[in-house]
């Protein structure tokens, strides 16, 4: 959280502003980092920074694999037994879920 208050914080200071209305951070599922926690800290985090009193956007990011065998993306889950849906393989590549970042900010 520190670290995204402080990207956003240089972000906003390279463009010259003097404060950040709104951050919008990816938190990817992988991460295991709950939005609530992000809320919870957020207030503390940003006091004193160009962030303080903004508003907080938290877009949750999905795991996605890319399926190793056909080339399908699919989101791996009880449901499919985190197996490749289309062809039922098992190896493939991550594609997003691991996102820990600040996508847009605005300010003022
Ligand atoms: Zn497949």
């Amino acid at each position: 959280m520190m670290n995204l208050v402080s990207t956003a914080c240089r972000a906003a200071e390279e463009n010259g502003a003097r404060k950040v209305k709104r951050l919008t951070v990816d938190v990817g599922e992988m991460t295991g980092i709950l939005p609530k926690y992000l809320f919870h800290y957020f207030p503390e985090a940003s006091k004193g920074t160009l962030c303080e009193g903004a508003e907080l956007v938290v877009n949750e990011i999905e795991i996605l694999v890319t399926c190793a065998s056909c080339g399908q993306d699919y989101h791996p889950d009880i449901s499919n037994d985190r197996c490749c849906p289309f062809c039922k393989g098992t190896a493939g590549k991550i594609k997003s879920g691991r996102e820990l970042m600040v996508s847009d900010i605005e300010v003022s």
